[in-house]
């Protein structure tokens, strides 16, 4: 998916909920930009499995 075409899907989402259920590697210009990108919401982020949330240590804050 094309990093412009991220940024609309955020636009249409909105602040709903999103249980990212699909990632799909990010594109500008061709080239990978190494975020993957929920094709539902269109929140982007590092590596192929953020949305597993189980799979992901994530540092206490
Ligand atoms: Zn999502």
């Amino acid at each position: 998916m094309k990093m412009k075409d991220a940024m609309s899907l955020r636009e249409l989402w909105g602040n709903k909920p999103c249980d990212h259920p699909t990632l799909e590697k990010e594109y500008e210009r061709g080239a990978a930009t190494g975020d993957y990108v929920c094709i539902q919401c269109g929140e982007a982020a590092w590596g192929k499995n953020w949305n597993k949330k189980e799979e992901v240590s994530l540092p206490v804050k």
